[in-house]
């Protein structure tokens, strides 16, 4: 059975099987989407991301065992304090944190934690932590991204021409439409590219050649740092819900295995 972690009472916990259950922490962050999209984007998401996953996991197995946690609101967005509103932990508070919260649940008894990252200046810190909590309290967490974005039915929600879509653009656009069109102010769009590195055929804000960048590297056609990557103005609802339920299936085989996994050999 998937429940949320919070709804269950004291009593509820302690019969809960804390091999078997898989807690689910969803991480989110507060930061600038741009013009167009609230600073709780990837908050958003990763408050919803679990609900497609369960509607996912529920066609394969109708008890599967899973605790969803609180999505946590912040995370580390170092790379966008400079554009209004967005809210960061240090690198070291954010390690801190999630090892706090994986020391309580270990110390329950619990066994498997995953981690869904919902946004990839999170991915760093995770990757860290994980192999940290395993070493100190045998907990085995595993990392699960949250976006399938390089599935061929999200590409294909992509508007044609529209090549640097990622932070901001149009499909996060799109799947905050899906979750609540109101927040969408899609009239003030504007287009972010990474203009240092047009031309370049190796470095880029990402790949294996890449810069730690920060969110004034992509700029409008104008020269003005805009800090999100592609053009928004094509997102819709139905793309963003393509793309959430896309993500969340590709997550589906690989929490089964997660359940399946067999810990009882490296205790
Ligand atoms: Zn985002």
């Amino acid at each position: 059975m998937i429940r949320k972690y919070q709804d269950l009472t004291k009593l509820e916990m302690e019969s809960v099987d804390k091999k078997k259950n898989i807690v689910l922490i969803p991480l989110g962050a507060l930061e600038q989407h741009g013009n167009q999209a609230p600073l709780g984007t990837d908050f958003l998401i990763a408050g919803t991301m679990p609900e497609y996953i369960e509607r996912e996991l529920y066609k394969k197995d109708k008890d599967f065992p899973m605790l969803i946690f609180p999505p946590m609101p912040v995370g580390l967005s170092t790379e966008h304090m400079n554009f209004c509103g967005s809210v960061s932990f240090r690198p070291d508070t954010y390690y801190h944190l999630l090892y706090d919260i994986g020391a309580s649940l270990a110390h329950h008894g619990f066994k498997k934690l995953a981690f869904l990252v919902c946004h990839g200046g999170n991915t760093p810190i995770v990757q860290v932590l994980s192999r940290e909590l395993r070493r100190d309290f045998g907990v085995y967490a595993f990392i699960l991204s949250s976006g399938a974005f390089d599935h061929p039915d999200v590409k294909a929600t992509v508007s044609p021409g529209n090549i640097w879509d990622f932070h901001g653009g149009e499909m996060e656009t799109s799947m905050v439409m899906a979750i609540d069109p109101s927040l969408v102010k899609l009239e003030t769009s504007e287009a972010g590219e990474p203009t240092a590195f047009e031309g370049n055929k190796s470095l880029m804000p990402y790949g294996k050649v890449s810069i730690s960048w920060m969110g004034e590297d992509w700029k409008t056609k104008d020269g003005t740092p805009i800090g999100i990557g592609g053009d928004p103005r094509g997102a819709t609802p139905d793309k963003g819900r393509i793309i959430l339920e896309t993500s969340a299936r590709e997550l589906v085989q690989g929490l089964l295995e997660i359940r399946d996994f067999n810990i009882s050999d490296s205790e």
